[in-house]
């Protein structure tokens, strides 16, 4: 079955820390910290232990006193993949855990919230600051924490491609970004009279673009891409993938036969997709769909993964699809999860509260077909030193300007350091970024009051 979750996901609640049940989370060494991170890095790491009992008193210090602090204008946002309890952290502190979709929402949907912290990738953030009110500042918790789709879709990277793209085809083409992507690059999709979609809506997207009788440039990740022309019974002779970014980024033309087929393929193409992609998605086989499968098992997964994956699957979706499918399940339910480890762990606590089975698509016990089911490292890199850090910091009036989040910075997340525009390029980049998400919206809303 398609996904049907297109409207604005509201956060799950039922998330719960587990008395005695350490909270999961990788500790990041001292010098991964920033400076003035590092204290709050350092009485964590001495902390006895990581069980519930121990962590929350201490983080309740620092969240407590800055949610007295700011009482009504701290909105605290997390998304499904963080890894560790902090989603359950986040929902305990009144905070809003969601899908990339609805976490974009937060600040234009609730004006009163003016200090919104988010512990997730960057690309979120800068997805609620470029929807947020002049007077709400956004905040991310760790400015290391990106995403290695974006990061492999950097506008330095597109920019080139998509203008030679440009002055061959001129207003034919539109570009549709997927919300993984920088400021910069949904800015280039609302330039090009295109928009910004999620894994819920891309097909709703697509398919507006399509009937527009343009080409498309879809970009970053290229298994959604070829996912969405797939539900769209798109002729895949129709696609054209360009190069692994990873070893050609962005120093090839368009004819110089880096790109297969060449400008022949490209002048035959529906879609054109950017090559870049998740390696926490990409990791799944159709044979591991058809393992459980026959062990009377139902596969859900994440239109991230690669075709064969999705059109073996029982039924494929964004992670807000995916919670529902869990929360839905009847008691007895056996369900196989193929996305971002972290989800699939709360998932599974959950299921079982309820005497649902979930296990992750990677996770067969069977020689030389396990695989350790990944999670999104990066996104775990917000962990609760900095979300206590992040907080008091703010509180105090001491925080970083590194994790200032606006719209159009463009981050090394090696570094954590930011090319920031300057004011009338901001106001540029937001005109039309705002206009690729909005028409997202508008597609979505459409859609889903059925006219
Ligand atoms: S799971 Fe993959 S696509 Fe999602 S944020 Fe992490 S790296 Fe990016």
């Amino acid at each position: 079955m398609p996904p049907t979750d297109t409207a604005p996901g509201t956060p799950p609640s039922g998330l719960t820390l587990d008395p005695g049940v350490p909270i999961c989370q990788t500790d990041l060494p001292l010098d991964w910290y920033q400076e003035e991170f590092r204290p709050y890095a350092e009485e964590y790491l001495a902390l006895p232990d990581r069980k519930p009992e121990t962590v929350l008193p201490w983080l309740d210090r620092y969240v407590r006193r800055a949610q007295d602090h700011f009482g009504d204008e701290l909105l605290l946002l997390a998304h499904f993949y963080m890894g560790g309890e902090i989603v359950k952290l986040v929902e305990r502190y009144e905070g809003a855990v969601a899908d990339s979709y609805a976490l974009a929402l937060q600040a234009a949907r609730n004006p009163e919230k003016k200090v919104i912290v988010e512990s997730a990738v960057h690309f979120m953030a800068e997805a609620v600051a470029i929807l947020a009110h002049e007077d709400q500042s956004v905040w991310i918790t760790n400015p290391k924490a990106g995403c290695t789709m974006e990061m492999l879709a950097k506008d330095f990277m597109v920019y080139p491609i998509a203008d030679q793209l440009i002055e061959r085809y001129g207003d034919d083409l539109l570009v549709v970004a997927y919300m993984n992507t920088s400021g910069r690059l949904k800015a280039l999709a609302g330039r090009t009279g295109g928009a910004v979609c999620t894994s819920s809506n891309a097909h709703l997207v697509v398919d507006w673009a399509r009937a527009k009788g343009r080409k498309i440039l879809f970009v970053p990740d290229q298994h959604l891409g070829r996912n969405t022309a797939d539900r769209l019974d798109m002729d895949q002779s129709k696609l054209v993938t360009l190069p692994d970014p990873q070893v050609f980024a962005a120093n090839y033309t368009l004819g110089d036969g880096t790109i297969e087929g060449g400008t022949d393929a490209l002048d035959a193409a529906e879609m054109i997709l950017w090559g870049s992609y998740c390696g926490v998605h990409t990791i799944f086989q159709p044979e591991m769909v058809r393992w459980w499968q026959e062990r009377d098992w139902r596969v859900l997964v994440h239109p991230e993964s690669p075709l064969e994956v999705v059109r073996a699957a029982d039924g494929q979706g964004s992670t807000n699809y995916l919670w529902t499918e869990v929360m839905n399940a009847p008691r007895g339910a056996k369900l196989v999860i193929g996305t971002e480890g972290h989800f699939v762990r709360n998932a599974r606590n959950e299921g079982a509260k309820r005497g649902v089975e979930i296990v992750h698509l990677a996770d067969i016990p069977e020689e030389g077909m396990a695989s350790a089911g990944c999670g999104c490292a990066t996104m775990s890199r917000n962990d609760p030193p900095h979300l206590a850090g992040m907080l008091d910091l703010l509180r105090r009036g001491e925080a970083p300007d590194l994790n200032r989040v606006l719209a159009g910075d463009s981050v090394d997340e090696l570094s954590g350091a930011r090319d920031r525009l300057d004011g009338a390029e901001r106001a540029e980049l937001i005109g039309h970024a705002k206009l690729s998400l909005e028409r997202m919206i508008e597609i979505t809303e459409r859609a889903s009051k059925g006219s």
